[in-house]
């Protein structure tokens, strides 16, 4: 593997677009009738921007969101005719801009929706958006009573926007069993029967894994594209869309009683070996996955064994307990394996108490990215 790696770079982290394209294609197929987004917010759960939409729309997706309004002027410029929609709703003051660049609000407010309205009117503009319902989350979105009083106007065309959409977003879609999915599927349901004729999309990954009947027209599928586990129980069916190595700058050996790392928090029971890979926290390899004499941490693969990592993470720097693997089958320079082959995102993430998203978002700038088609 580490050919190919120029000899200067520290890790690499290889993104298979062909899988990407894949998962799309298998969720699209699961999703029915219904049309089938892609989520692309934070630059591609982490992959890249750009990569990864050129890949998605490769294999048929034609209606994208985005996060922030960045995202969506990156992605227009790279995909002149998809739909564009901007989740984080429309910034005051933004409206022209993102008209401009032909791209869709999810209006999440009674301001948002006045102040576009106020655009179209004032510009003549079709101004399609989407209208965000809050259907329990009290995150984004306009009340049920807020939507129950824009219905009317909507029916009556005295609306001067176009709204393309009426959506909502489930709280707890990993957990199926949470009894908050039925109250905002219900609530959904209900609501959207008093905007005819606008497409209505309920469902992220999770949702669409775990709720056939409430797909509507539209799913919105973000983790399940990049491999990670949407739904905290069963199987994942999705293949895996990231792989990340680390190269060892040095082996050492070192001594049953001594300590690794900042804090001395690990206490090595036995005559160690030590692989010291470059990667740490400030490449989104948390603090929280390191081992303590009482806590068990995540691990690496090393030339194809499971070693745990010893001791705190650093900002740079990783020591790895390689004392199980032959010590002819690895040497300074070799690639190891923190997300790949048999770890998931979501084994490291576990081991950093956190999930899937946060380790993909927050891989960072200094890997070697390497684009698989
Ligand atoms: C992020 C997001 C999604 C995608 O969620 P996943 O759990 O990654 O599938 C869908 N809808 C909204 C409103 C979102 O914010």
């Amino acid at each position: 593997m580490s050919d190919s790696l120029p000899p200067e770079a520290t890790g690499l982290l290889t993104v298979d677009l062909a899988a990407l394209a894949a998962n799309w294609k298998s969720l699209k197929k699961r999703a029915g009738g219904a049309n089938c987004a892609a989520v692309v917010k934070a630059d591609a759960y982490g992959v890249g921007l750009e990569q990864a939409t050129q890949a998605l729309a490769k294999a048929g997706a034609e209606t994208f969101f985005v996060a922030t309004f960045d995202e969506a002027a990156r992605l227009r410029t790279l995909l002149p005719t998809v739909t564009i929609y901007l989740l984080n709703g429309l910034n005051a003051g933004s409206a022209e801009s993102v008209c401009g660049i032909d791209v869709r609000p999810v209006l999440g407010s009674m301001e948002e929706i006045d102040e576009w309205e106020a655009h179209a009117d004032a510009s003549g503009e079709e101004a399609p958006a989407a209208i965000h319902i809050d259907t329990g989350m009290n995150r984004h979105g306009i009340t049920l009573a807020e939507a129950e009083a824009l219905a009317p106007r909507l029916v009556t065309e005295e609306i001067t926007f176009t709204p393309t959409l009426v959506m909502s977003h489930l709280a707890c879609a990993d957990e199926p069993e949470h009894a908050l999915n039925r109250v905002q599927i219900d609530a959904f349901s209900s609501i959207i029967k008093k905007f005819p004729g606008v497409p209505a999309s309920l469902c992220n990954s999770a949702g669409l894994l775990a709720f056939p009947e409430a797909h509507f027209d539209l799913v919105r599928p973000g983790i399940a594209l990049y491999g990670g586990r949407a739904l905290n129980a069963g199987e994942n069916p999705m293949q895996p869309v990231v792989k990340l190595e680390a190269r060892i700058v040095t082996i050492r050996d070192a001594k049953a009683g001594t300590s690794v790392g900042y804090g001395a928090r690990l206490h090595l029971r036995r005559d160690s070996r030590l692989a010291i890979i470059s990667a740490g926290y400030a490449d989104g390899i948390f603090r929280a996955a390191g081992s303590s004499d009482n806590k068990k941490g995540a691990e690496a693969l090393v030339a194809d064994i499971r070693c745990p990592l010893a001791g705190r993470i650093s900002m740079d720097l990783i020591a790895i307990d390689i004392t199980d693997v032959p010590p002819d089958q690895i040497r300074r320079g070799d690639l190891v394996t923190l997300i790949g082959d048999s770890i998931s995102v979501d084994d490291l993430a576990g081991h950093a108490r956190t999930i899937g998203y946060e380790v993909l978002t927050s891989l960072g700038r200094r890997w070697k990215r390497i684009y698989h088609e």
